[in-house]
C-alpha cells in the first residue's frame, strides 16, 4: 500500500494562501491597514520603496500586541476577531480570517514590531520566508510597525508578474485613497522612495473626499441620506470613463460588488451617457447577519441575503438625489413643466432623461471660436486655444480639414453628384446609374483616422498648445500611466505632466480634438492604457488610440451639413487611403445600383 497523500507543511500552506491574498504590494498594504484600523489606530503611515518591491512599511498607533499575541498573530488561522461559529454571522471588524500576517510573512522578509498600550517594552519578531529568525524586546512607541522587504523573493513566478514601480505605486495610492474615504477620522500618509505621495489629515467625509478625488471634482458632489445609505454622489457633470471612482462600502468595508454597482448605474441610466460612470462614495450600513463577507479571501466581494431589497434601496436613494438636485432645476421650463404630477416611475425617468440631455449635450458641441477666444465660462469644459481655425471646418464640425479646397482633378467621391442629406446623417449621391449612400459620421471618422495615422508615421501627430493649460484630477494609477507613457503620448499630440498629487497638467492636445472636450478623451486614453503594463503596450494599443482620437474628433448622430461641407467631406475622402470601413469596422458607404432599385420596384 503506497501513501500518496500528505498533509502539507505550514510554510507551504501559507505560501498557497498568500497566492490568494497577496497579489501585489497594494494588497499587502490593504491587509495591513485593515489590521491597523481594527486595532483602533487613528494615525496610519505607509512607506514604500521601489513601488513596494523593496520595502513596504505600515506604522500605526493602535492598541498593539503583547509578546504572546504577537507570536500567535503569525500563526495561520490565529485571530482576535472571531472565536466561535456564530461569530461569522456578526462580523464587525475588517479582518476575521487570521490569514494575512502568516501569508505575507511566508513570501517576504518580514518584521513585526509592536508594543501594547501600557506595556514597558515592545517585541520585535524577525521572519524570513515564513520562518522565525529572531524574537527580541525593543523600545518603541505603543502601536505596531510591520515591515515587508523583498516581497515574493522566494516566489519567482509572482515576482515576474510585478509591474513597474510607477504602476505598483499607483495601485498603492489608490488602495490607501479608497480605504481613507471609509475612515475620515483617521489620518493617513504615504511616502514612496522617501517622497510624499499623500497626506490626509483627520477630517470629515466631505473634506476627505475632496482630498481624494480633487477639489474641483468634489464641487459636483451631492449628499445622499437614505435609510442605512449615506455618502455623496456626483452630478451628471462629473463623469469618468471607468468605474474606478465608484467607491462603495458595506459596513465600512470597501467592496466591489456587481449588485451594488448595478444599482448605482441603474439610478444614473439616462442621466449620463452610456460608457460613462459617476463619482460615488456610498456607505451602506446593513445588519452583519444580512451580508456574507466570507466569499473571497480578499473580502472584496459580498453576498447579500436579500439582494433585491439592497439593490432597490441604493437605486432609490440615488435617484432621490438626482431628482432633487440643482442641475435639473436649471433646465428649460418646457422640460420641467411636463411633469408637474407625481414624479414617479416612467414619468420621473423621462423627466430626468429629458432634463439631463438638455444639460449634457450642450457643452460638448462648442461654437466656433477664433484666435484667443474669450475665456470660457465657468461651466465650460473646453480649453482655450491659440490658433485660428478654418471657419468652414469649425462650423461644419466634422474635424477633417481638406488640405486644399476643391481644385483640380477630383477622385471618385468628389465627382459624385450630391442628391442631398438624409436624416442629417447620410449623404445621398449619384454616380451614373448608381446611388451612393455615405454614412457621414463613419466617413469623417475614417478621414480623421487616416490623417492621424499619416501624421503619426511622418513625424508625429499635430498638436495644439492650450493657452491656459488645464489641470485634470485622476486616480493614482492613471497618474502613473500618464508618467509612464508621457513620451508616447507626446507622440500622439498630448503633452501631460504631473502637477502634484493626483493632478496632471495638460498643455497640448491633438489639434483635431482641441475643440472637442479633449480632457474626456485623455481620461479615456489613460483608462485604456491602464489595462496594459509593459511599455511595448503602447504600440499594441496605438491603432485603438488613434481610432479613439478619430472617433472623438467627429460629431456623432444627426448633423445637418451644407452643400459646401458635404463637398469638403467628399473631397477629403478622396485624399484618404480608403478601406471602406471606419476604424470601428463599420462600413462607410453603400452603393445601390439602378438594377437593384428596379428589382425593389419590380420593374424588371
Ligand atoms: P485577521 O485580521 O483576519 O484577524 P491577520 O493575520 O491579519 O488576521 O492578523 C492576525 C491578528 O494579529 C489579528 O487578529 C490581530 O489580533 C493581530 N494584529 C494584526 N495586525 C495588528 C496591528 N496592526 N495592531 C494590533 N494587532 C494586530
Ligand atoms: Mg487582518
Amino acid at each position: 500500500m503506497s501513501q500518496r497523500i500528505y498533509i502539507l507543511p505550514e510554510t507551504l500552506t501559507n505560501k498557497i494562501a498568500a497566492g490568494e491574498v497577496v497579489e501585489r504590494p497594494a494588497s499587502v498594504i490593504k491587509e495591513l491597514i485593515e489590521n491597523s484600523l481594527d486595532a483602533g489606530a487613528t494615525d496610519i503611515s505607509v512607506a514604500i520603496n521601489a513601488g513596494g518591491r523593496r520595502l513596504i512599511r505600515v506604522t500605526d498607533n493602535g492598541h498593539g500586541m503583547s509578546r504572546e499575541d504577537a507570536l500567535l498573530s503569525l500563526e495561520r488561522h490565529a485571530t482576535s476577531k472571531i472565536r466561535v461559529d456564530a461569530d461569522l454571522d456578526k462580523i464587525i471588524t475588517l479582518g476575521f480570517r487570521g490569514e494575512a500576517l502568516p501569508s505575507i510573512a511566508s513570501v517576504s522578509r518580514f518584521t513585526l514590531a509592536t508594543r501594547e498600550i501600557g506595556s514597558q517594552e515592545g517585541t520585535e519578531i524577525i521572519m524570513e520566508g515564513g520562518r522565525i529568525r529572531d524574537v527580541r524586546a525593543c523600545g518603541m512607541p505603543s502601536g505596531t510597525v510591520i515591515s515587508v522587504e523583498q516581497i515574493f523573493y522566494n516566489l519567482p513566478a509572482r515576482l515576474k508578474f510585478m509591474k513597474s514601480s510607477e504602476t505598483e505605486t499607483g495601485h498603492v495610492g489608490d488602495v490607501i485613497a479608497r480605504m481613507s474615504v471609509s475612515r475620515p477620522d483617521v489620518s493617513f500618509s504615504c511616502t514612496s522612495d522617501e517622497r510624499e505621495l499623500l497626506r490626509l489629515q483627520r477630517s470629515d467625509l466631505q473634506r476627505r473626499l475632496a482630498q481624494v478625488i480633487g477639489k474641483d471634482s468634489s464641487q459636483h458632489l451631492y449628499p445622499v441620506n437614505g435609510e442605512g445609505i449615506s455618502g455623496f454622489i456626483s452630478s451628471p457633470a462629473l463623469v469618468r470613463s471607468g468605474s474606478q471612482a465608484i467607491y462603495t462600502y458595506i459596513n465600512g468595508r470597501f467592496i466591489r460588488d456587481k449588485v451594488v454597482q448595478h444599482a448605482v448605474m441603474q439610478a444614473y441610466r439616462g442621466v449620463i451617457d452610456r460608457g460613462r460612470y459617476p463619482v460615488v462614495a456610498l456607505f451602506i450600513e446593513i445588519p452583519p447577519g444580512e451580508v456574507d463577507v466570507n466569499v473571497h479571501p480578499t473580502k472584496h466581494e459580498v453576498r447579500f441575503r436579500r439582494q433585491s431589497i439592497v439593490h432597490d434601496a441604493i437605486q432609490t436613494a440615488i435617484e432621490e438625489v438626482l431628482r432633487r438636485s440643482p442641475w435639473l432645476v436649471a433646465q428649460p421650463v418646457s422640460v420641467m413643466s411636463n411633469s408637474s404630477g407625481g414624479a414617479t416611475g416612467q414619468a420621473y425617468r423621462e423627466r430626468i432623461t429629458a432634463a439631463s440631455q438638455a444639460s449634457l449635450v450642450l457643452p460638448s458641441h462648442p461654437p466656433c471660436r477664433t484666435a484667443l477666444a474669450e475665456h470660457s465660462t465657468k461651466e465650460s469644459v473646453e480649453p482655450i486655444i491659440i490658433t485660428t481655425y478654418n471657419s468652414t471646418v469649425c462650423e461644419s464640425s466634422p474635424s477633417f480639414q481638406p488640405e486644399q479646397p476643391q481644385s483640380e482633378s477630383a477622385g471618385y467621391f468628389s465627382e459624385l453628384n450630391i442628391i442631398g442629406q438624409f436624416h442629417s446623417e447620410y449623404l445621398l449621391c449619384q454616380s451614373d446609374s448608381e446611388m451612393v449612400i455615405i454614412d457621414q459620421h463613419a466617413a469623417s471618422e475614417r478621414v480623421a483616422y487616416q490623417l492621424l495615422k499619416k501624421q503619426f508615421l511622418t513625424g508625429g501627430i499635430e498638436s495644439q498648445r492650450l493657452l491656459f493649460p488645464e489641470t485634470v484630477e485622476l486616480s493614482f494609477s492613471e497618474v502613473a500611466v500618464s508618467v509612464k507613457f508621457s513620451l508616447d503620448l507626446a507622440g500622439i499630440g498630448f503633452e501631460l505632466e504631473p502637477f502634484g498629487g493626483t493632478t496632471i497638467m495638460v498643455s497640448a492636445v491633438p489639434r483635431l480634438v482641441a475643440l472637442k472636450d479633449p480632457i474626456l478623451l485623455i481620461r479615456n486614453i489613460l483608462a485604456d492604457l491602464a489595462c496594459f503594463s509593459t511599455s511595448s503596450a503602447f504600440n499594441d494599443a496605438l491603432e485603438n488610440l488613434l481610432s479613439r482620437i478619430a472617433c472623438h474628433s467627429v460629431i456623432r448622430g444627426a448633423h445637418p451639413l451644407e452643400q459646401r461641407q458635404i463637398k469638403e467631406l467628399l473631397y477629403s475622402m478622396d485624399q484618404t487611403d480608403f478601406a471602406a470601413s471606419c476604424p470601428h469596422g463599420r462600413p462607410v458607404s453603400h452603393v445601390l445600383s439602378l438594377a437593384e432599385l428596379q428589382k425593389i420596384f419590380k420593374r424588371t
